[in-house]
């Protein structure tokens, strides 16, 4: 199946007949637990001899198959679904950390991560440094002997900033610590983090993967390639795990060590377990998600190519712009273009930017990003909103900013909406 192109595979990679119907597309499995065929298979199914359906906190059919089909777009050995792109976060670091340790994450994130890494994962003992990912010298020297794994996004929230995987990658590997990519904004469509050398590749596949803002979901999944063994780092996964009777995974699973702990473990214990229903929805949004993204694409960089020409703003973040500091590095990185977000400075100031949002009328003002329709956001206002102005500055997410989503309508009628608002806003 990995055999076949992207837009083959995002129809057909898990998507066999159902075993049982031979229904096309993947049923909905509306049921929380599966009867045993015997003691005897109960007694596998918990000690991971066998692979199979338990109970629906754990694994699901429908909800397993949208993680095997986000494994193969992603390239990666295996994945686990979570009931949010923040829950895949926590599911991502929790086999590797404990009280004391630490990662080291760019300063370029969506705001909502910052402020969980930099105040909520602290109630688990865990912290976070920030660091400019462009300066790897100081990437570098963040890390110290507590540090578990190094977090960047593939193309940043909200800032239209492209991170130089392969260049972050190399660090990573000197210092022996896995990287985790959070790679919403691009989707696999875009860019292949685990390509450029991540081991983990974390979703919210509330965004582009659904692609219509109807479901609330996560994702990780492995590359399988890292070494959990190597530096006694990572006991979770090396040694015989306590909450898991002393299972040893990395020995016992080897690739799929992650994906069976995050299952066996994570989802068990933490219970961050995606629905059926929403799986079933995020299953039909990935059907068509090089056409979107294809369209997402062409419509944002008119839109910002038109806006960058225009008197009324001071300038624009996109990477698919000729202008921008990151197009090179889209080349590489993301080459089909640079996604749908960007951001926009308003002359005008913060007023500017609530009137703007005020006067659209095409536009919807949401907290959202990666859906069919356009949307904007004064970030300074809203989701940036709990981080101080130096913060939200080097987030991209500056004041006098509103970030634009744009969605896959007529491109004409897009502009015509800017256009009417921004004369509003700066009249
Ligand atoms: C939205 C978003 C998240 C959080 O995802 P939820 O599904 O809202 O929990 C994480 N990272 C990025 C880049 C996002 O855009």
């Amino acid at each position: 199946m990995s055999d076949y192109a992207f837009d083959t595979l995002q129809i057909h990679a898990a998507a066999e007949p159902d075993p049982a119907t031979g229904a096309v597309q993947v049923p909905i499995y509306q049921t929380t637990s599966y009867a045993f065929k015997d003691a005897d298979h109960a007694a596998r199914l918990f000690n991971l001899e066998e692979v199979g359906f338990i109970y629906s906190r754990l694994t699901n059919p429908t909800v397993m198959k949208l993680a095997e089909r986000v494994a193969a777009l992603e390239g990666a050995a295996g994945g686990v679904t979570c009931s949010s792109g923040h829950a895949a976060q926590i599911m991502a670091l929790f086999p590797l950390m404990g009280p004391g340790l630490n990662i080291v994450a760019s300063t370029r994130l969506y705001g909502g991560s910052i402020t969980q890494f930099s105040h909520t994962i602290k109630r688990f003992g865990w912290s976070c440094t920030f660091v400019d990912f462009d300066d790897l010298d100081a990437l570098e020297a963040a890390v110290d002997e507590n540090t578990r794994a190094i977090f960047c996004e593939s193309i940043s929230n909200p800032g239209g900033y492209i991170t130089d995987l392969p260049a972050v990658a190399k660090v990573a590997d000197k210092v022996g610590l896995p990287l985790i990519v959070d790679n919403t904004l691009a989707t696999p469509y875009l860019c292949r983090p685990i390509e450029h050398g991540a081991t983990l590749v974390v979703h919210s596949l509330t965004k582009y993967m659904t692609g219509n803002g109807t479901v609330t979901g996560g994702c990780v999944v492995d590359s399988g390639k890292f070494d959990w063994s190597a530096s006694g780092k990572f006991p979770s996964l090396s040694e015989p795990e306590p909450a898991y009777h002393g299972l040893k995974f990395h020995e016992a699973l080897g690739p799929m060590a992650f994906t069976f702990h995050s299952i066996a473990v994570g989802l068990r214990d933490l219970g961050m377990t995606m629905n059926p229903q929403g799986a079933h929805y995020t299953l039909m949004g990935i059907e068509t998600l090089s056409l979107r993204m294809d369209k997402h694409n062409a419509n944002a960089k008119a839109v910002a190519e038109w806006l960058e020409k225009d008197p009324r703003i001071d300038y624009v973040t996109y990477a698919g712009l000729e202008s921008s500091p990151w197009h090179e590095r889209m080349k590489t990185i993301s080459p089909k273009g640079a996604g749908g977000l960007f951001t926009v400075a308003v002359k005008g100031g913060y007023d500017a930017c609530v009137k703007l949002v005020n006067n659209l009328k095409l536009f919807s003002h949401v907290a959202n990003l990666g859906d069919a329709r356009s949307l904007i956001i004064h970030s300074a206002s809203t989701t940036h909103r709990q981080l101080t102005e130096a913060q939200q500055i080097a987030a991209g997410a500056a004041p006098n900013v509103v970030r634009l989503s744009i969605g896959i309508e007529n491109v004409g009628d897009l502009i015509a909406d800017l256009d009417q608002a921004l004369s509003a806003a700066t009249s």
